[in-house]
């Protein structure tokens, strides 16, 4: 009983000749080791193989999740805060990937700030802002890291992309399918498709009508008419844009043929598929764009 990974054993005596565990490569790991099959993968489940106790309490509002360790006992604590039960998923596969990979680096992180909190005063540990867990890329390689490694974990990538290849419609729909299938938020999941996806594809989302995050797949990385840029202001015929400002309407999502300039800065007149939904929770538009194989 009580089978610990082989790199729990590892992370134990870091130093030097300890090898970087590529997150990948660490989320296929310890989904063999742990003998873990069928989707959805269940984060939770995995925390307690490895003994790791999960518990909900409010944090303070920047903090989505933490990683925690008393003595030999470790820990992750998610804010009770979080509604999206796929939010908590990634967060807690978050957590698995900074404990997974980098687990014997938190020690001494406790700050005097975290005195007021009793357990903290004992503990050491590793907390993990809402901005960090949004599957765009963090500015910290630490974050990336645990990113990766949760994207992996909840949606190892052959099986994801087959899936995604047997739907038959390309966008939002098949995302949402995905979603759901996975118990995965949208908005990762997207990120997920898009990344993995065999088309000239990119996923946007955008806030106050700017460009805020985004992510492509290769295809249309290596297109030189295709290049989107953060921060920029959304076209005013845009799909995403017309969504904003028709707030109040009832129409959340729309798909039409748009001309490329609209999105990249380009001479070219080819025409790139939108697809845009509405997330009035978050104040912010998802959109997929894609464009079609011409030749
Ligand atoms: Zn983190």
């Amino acid at each position: 009983m009580n089978q610990r990974p082989s790199r729990k054993n590892q992370i134990a005596k870091p130093g030097p000749a300890t090898p970087v565990l590529e997150p990948i490569e660490g989320a296929r790991q310890l989904l063999r080791e742990l003998n873990v099959q069928g989707i959805p993968i269940q984060p939770r489940k995995i925390a307690a193989q490895l003994q790791i106790v999960v518990w909900e309490r409010e944090m303070e509002t920047p903090y989505d999740g933490c990683l925690m360790r008393v003595g030999d006992t470790w820990g992750i604590l998610l804010n009770n805060l979080i509604q999206s039960q796929a939010r908590k998923n990634f967060t807690i596969a978050h957590e698995l990937g900074h404990y997974y990979l980098d687990g014997g680096q938190i020690e001494g992180q406790g700050s005097a700030a975290d005195k007021e909190d009793e357990a903290a005063t004992f503990a050491t540990q590793h907390r993990c802002q809402r901005e960090d867990l949004r599957g765009f890329d963090s500015h910290r390689l630490e974050e990336q890291r645990a990113n990766q490694f949760a994207v992996e974990l909840l949606m190892p990538s052959p099986i994801f992309r087959a899936d995604a290849a047997d739907l038959p419609k390309i966008g939002l729909s098949a995302i949402g399918a995905l979603a759901a299938r996975y118990s995965t938020s949208l908005t990762s999941t997207a990120i997920r498709y898009t990344r993995l996806s065999p088309h000239v594809c990119a996923i946007v989302l955008s806030e106050r009508r700017q460009i805020k995050y985004l992510a492509y797949s290769n295809r249309f990385r290596q297109n030189s008419d295709c290049y989107l840029a953060r921060n920029k202001p959304l076209h005013p015929d845009s799909v995403a844009a017309q969504l904003e400002k028709d707030r109040s309407k009832e129409v959340k999502e729309d798909r039409r043929k748009v001309p490329l300039s609209y999105w990249c800065s380009t001479p070219s007149d080819q025409a790139l598929i939108e697809q845009s939904r509405r997330l009035p929770r978050m104040n912010q538009v998802l959109t997929f764009l894609w464009l079609p194989d011409t030749s």
